[in-house]
C-alpha cells in the first residue's frame, strides 16, 4: 500500500507532483490556513503530513493521528509543532532551514530603496493625476543609499546576507548582534558596536534578529528616539521585535525619516491601524521570502524531507533525533 499524505495547504504543484510519484496525497486545497477540524480528520488516517508554520500541531492533533510517522514543516520555524509530544509517540519531525536567506535579504534592501526613494510615494502620485509639472529640482527628494551607514540588528543567516549586499552597495555597515562574529567582521570590512551605539549612529537600521524573548519590543521610544532624524527602520524579522505605538508616533511627529515594514504585532494589520493613513511608511504583508525561487525549493525541500524519511534515510534537518530510540527509522519506511 501507498503512503498516505496530508498537505495542509495549495502548495507548488512541483512539490505535490514529487509526493504524488510515490504516495497517495490528500491536499486542503486552499490559499487560506486549514480549520482545526479538518486538520485534525485530515492526519486521522495518513502516515505522513506536509504543514505549514500556522497549523497548530499539539496533543489534540496529535492524538487523533493514531497511523502518523513523519511531519514536515514548511517553514524554518517550528515553535507551533510540539516537538516533545511527537517525539514521545514516535513521530519523526522536520523543518526547512536556510532556503529563504537569499530572498528576504533581497527584500529587506528593496524596502531600503523603497522607502529612501519613496518609490511607493511616487507611484500612487502618478497613479493619482497629480502630477503636472514634468521635472522641478527640489520635488520629490529622497535619500541616497551610497556612502551612508547601514546598522545591522541581528547578524544571522538574513543579517549577513544583507551585510554582502549592503557592501556591494558602497555602504558602511555596523552591526548588534547577540554574539559578536570576528570572522565575518574582518571578511566583509564591518564592525561591531553596541544595541545604542548602531541605532544613533545608523542612517538605516534594518532588524533581522530571531524573535527571542529579549528581543520583544526590543525596539521602543527610547530606542526610536536615539536614531538620527533622517534615519530610516526597516524591520523584515517579527513584528514583535518593535513597539507599533511607539514607531507611529516617531512617523508622525518625525523622530526619524520613515520606516518600511514587512512584519507587524498582528498580521493581517488591522484597517483602522493608524500606519496605514502615513506616507513615510513602506507597508508590506510579509512577503519577504516571496519569489519563485525560494517557495518552490521551500515546498520541494519539504517534500523531499517526507520521501527521504520513508526510504529510511535520515534528513539533516531532522529536528528530533532522539525520536530514534522511540521508533527505529526503520519501522516507519514505507518506500
Ligand atoms: P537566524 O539565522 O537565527 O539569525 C537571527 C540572529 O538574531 C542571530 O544572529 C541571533 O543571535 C540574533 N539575535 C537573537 N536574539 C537577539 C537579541 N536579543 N539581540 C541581538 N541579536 C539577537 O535567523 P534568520 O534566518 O537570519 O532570520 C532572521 C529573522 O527574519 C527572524 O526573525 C525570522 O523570523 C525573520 N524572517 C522573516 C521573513 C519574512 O518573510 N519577513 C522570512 C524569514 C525569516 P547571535 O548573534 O547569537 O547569532
Amino acid at each position: 500500500m501507498k503512503p498516505r499524505i496530508f498537505i495542509s495547504r495549495r502548495i507548488q504543484e512541483s512539490a505535490i507532483e514529487m509526493l504524488r510519484k510515490y504516495c497517495e496525497v490528500e491536499i486542503y486545497d486552499s490559499e487560506y490556513p486549514v480549520p482545526r477540524d479538518v486538520l485534525i480528520k485530515g492526519l486521522e488516517d495518513k502516515d505522513a503530513a506536509l504543514i505549514l508554520l500556522s497549523d497548530r500541531i499539539d496533543k489534540e492533533v496529535l492524538n487523533n493521528a493514531k497511523r502518523l510517522k513523519v511531519l514536515s514543516t514548511m517553514s524554518a520555524g517550528y515553535d507551533h509543532i510540539d516537538l516533545e509530544e511527537a517525539t514521545s509517540r514516535g513521530i519523526y519531525v522536520t523543518n526547512v532551514p536556510a532556503v529563504l536567506t537569499d530572498a528576504v535579504a533581497e527584500f529587506a534592501i528593496a524596502l531600503m530603496f523603497a522607502v529612501a526613494r519613496r518609490i511607493v510615494e511616487a507611484d500612487k502620485f502618478v497613479r493619482s493625476g497629480s502630477w503636472k509639472i514634468a521635472w522641478s529640482p527640489t520635488f520629490m527628494l529622497g535619500s541616497g543609499i551610497a556612502g551612508k551607514t547601514l546598522g545591522i540588528v541581528g547578524l544571522g543567516s538574513i543579517g549577513q546576507a544583507i551585510a554582502r549586499r549592503a557592501k556591494g552597495l558602497s555602504m558602511d555597515v555596523i552591526y548588534y548582534s547577540r554574539t559578536r562574529k570576528l570572522d565575518f567582521e574582518n571578511e566583509l570590512g564591518i564592525s561591531y558596536a553596541p544595541f545604542h551605539e548602531v541605532l544613533s549612529k545608523a542612517d538605516f537600521i534594518v532588524l533581522s534578529v530571531a524573535l527571542t524573548p529579549e528581543a520583544m519590543g526590543m525596539v521602543g521610544e527610547k530606542e526610536l528616539r536615539l536614531m538620527k532624524k533622517s534615519s530610516y527602520l526597516i524591520n523584515i524579522s517579527r513584528g514583535q521585535v518593535v513597539d507599533e505605538a511607539a514607531l507611529t508616533r516617531a512617523l508622525k511627529e518625525g523622530w526619524i525619516a520613515g520606516a518600511a515594514l514587512d512584519v507587524f504585532s498582528k498580521e493581517p494589520l488591522d484597517p483602522d491601524n493608524p500606519l496605514l493613513s502615513l506616507s513615510n511608511v513602506v507597508l508590506t504583508p510579509h512577503i519577504g521570502s516571496a519569489t519563485f525561487e525560494a517557495r518552490s525549493k521551500l515546498a520541494e525541500t519539504a517534500a523531499e524531507n517526507i520521501l527521504l524519511l520513508l526510504k529510511g534515510d535520515v534528513p539533516e534537518s531532522l529536528l528530533n533525533p532522539e525520536v530514534m530510540k522511540v521508533r527505529p527509522i526503520e519501522e516507519i519506511k514505507m518506500l
